[in-house]
């Protein structure tokens, strides 16, 4: 197990207020992950992608200790916050701090999936919203398709649903879908009648075929892979809200997926900053401190000031949100592409400064463990998945200069 050391944010970062219910969720989210995720998280990761490794143990936890409730209101059946959003993105943050895989995991199972069932009938939701927070069932989101990941218009959509009786059979492939290989349930986008919609697809059934999963440059803690619809069949009452609504639904569920990863972001980038700081005060060479030169000093100072504002991003897109706007743009975007970004940037400082132990996982002379490796890789994922930075960018630039 990785030693435990200082977190800087305790002394650098001042939340201002911050709900007192939600620095109780990011205690019981941090108990969690510093001692149920950390002495796991290095066996959890070197293990290649095999569906018996999925940390299913965990994934159960979370529900025991009411995670998956957090987004969701009291009648719902919810924790009932009056900042749900931002609850959730602190969840996220404290989970990616350990590990990447394990928050991505809870955004796919709670957040974005919960989010589409926000668009249904009150029946639709109550149908899968009770197995979603009881963790009973696991669920995904499959919009990316081998052809359609960014641009996922109507013309790039190729999985459609046919009429048969009293519903659809489903025809298509989705690709790099998180908790696919363990998915109980997905909602897919697909066309109906030509036009973009959002179902419910039960994974368990004839005419859904499951590819192995994935190998990924990290992350090997979570799963993707894709889904093959042969025929599957969705009853009507699957349909989330109406046919033509898909792409709205799948916006509305990456807007709440993209305020996450944007913290899963400012997570992994506390962490390098802790594991920096700490190896910086503890490393001497020439006489001195590694963090008594002022190259690392104010390299760090710079980053220390980044993950600050990509918090401050975060929390405010998450609040907007909470406030009641269905797309708080630009601050979603932002939160996405820079809390990401900012991740992948003092990674790659991280393992600078760590000199040789930055490349290393594992040291064989004496199983000593570098979890700075694991981040680098980790880090670039959230750069690429719920859209691209790029994507994102684009976004923020069409709020200045339109259409
Ligand atoms: C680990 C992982 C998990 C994932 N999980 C899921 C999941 O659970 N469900 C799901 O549906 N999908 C998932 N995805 C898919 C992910 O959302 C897509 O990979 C992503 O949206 C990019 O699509 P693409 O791979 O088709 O790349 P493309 O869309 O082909 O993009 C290629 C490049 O072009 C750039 N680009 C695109 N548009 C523009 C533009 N207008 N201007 C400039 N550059 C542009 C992109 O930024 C990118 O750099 C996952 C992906 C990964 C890697």
């Amino acid at each position: 197990m990785e030693q435990p050391i200082e977190r800087t944010q305790e002394r650098i970062y001042h939340g201002l207020n911050i709900p007192s219910e939600v620095e109780e969720v990011r205690a019981r989210a941090r108990h969690f992950a510093e001692h149920e995720v950390a002495p796991v998280v290095t066996a959890m990761e070197e293990s290649p992608e095999r569906v018996s490794s999925f940390p299913a143990d965990l994934v159960a936890r979370m529900a025991e200790l009411g995670l998956y409730r957090i987004p969701y209101s009291s009648e719902e059946g919810g924790a009932g916050l009056g900042t749900p959003m931002l609850a959730a993105a602190v969840v996220m943050e404290e989970l990616a701090y350990y590990s990447n895989s394990i928050a991505v995991i809870y955004d796919c199972q709670c957040l974005l999936s919960g989010r589409v069932l926000q668009y249904a009938s009150h029946e639709l939701k109550m149908s899968y919203l009770p197995h979603i927070m009881s963790g009973r069932k696991i669920a995904c989101v499959a919009i990316t398709e081998p052809d359609a990941g960014s641009d996922v218009s109507p013309a790039s959509i190729g999985t459609t649903a046919m009429p048969d009786g009293n519903g659809w059979r489903l025809r298509g492939r989705k690709r790099f879908i998180i908790n696919a290989p363990v998915a109980d349930f997905s909602f897919v986008l697909c066309t109906v009648d030509g036009s973009l919609s959002m179902v419910v697809v039960d994974l368990k059934q004839d005419g859904v075929y499951v590819s192995p999963p994935d190998r990924k440059l990290g992350m090997h803690g979570c799963l993707t892979a894709d889904i093959v619809l042969d025929g599957a069949y969705v009853p009507a009452t699957n349909l989330v809200w109406q046919a033509g609504k898909g792409l709205r639904i799948a916006l509305g569920a990456l807007t709440r997926g993209r305020i996450a990863v944007g913290a899963s972001g400012v997570g992994m980038a506390q962490r390098c900053l802790d594991l920096s700081v700490h190896h910086m005060k503890t490393r001497r060479l020439f006489g001195r401190a590694l963090a008594e030169m002022q190259h690392w000093q104010f390299r760090f100072a710079e980053h220390a000031t980044h993950i600050a504002m990509a918090r401050d991003l975060c929390y405010k897109a998450a609040l907007r949100h909470d406030y009641g706007e269905e797309f708080p743009e630009p601050e979603t975007a932002m939160a996405k592409f820079y809390g990401t970004q900012v991740a992948a940037d003092i990674a790659r400082d991280a393992v600078q400064v760590h000199g040789g132990y930055g490349f290393v996982s594992r040291l064989g002379a004496d199983d000593t463990l570098y979890a700075v490796e694991r981040l680098y890789r980790e880090s670039k994922g959230p750069e690429i998945y719920e859209g691209t930075n790029e994507v994102q960018k684009w976004m923020i630039a069409r709020q200045m200069f339109g259409r």
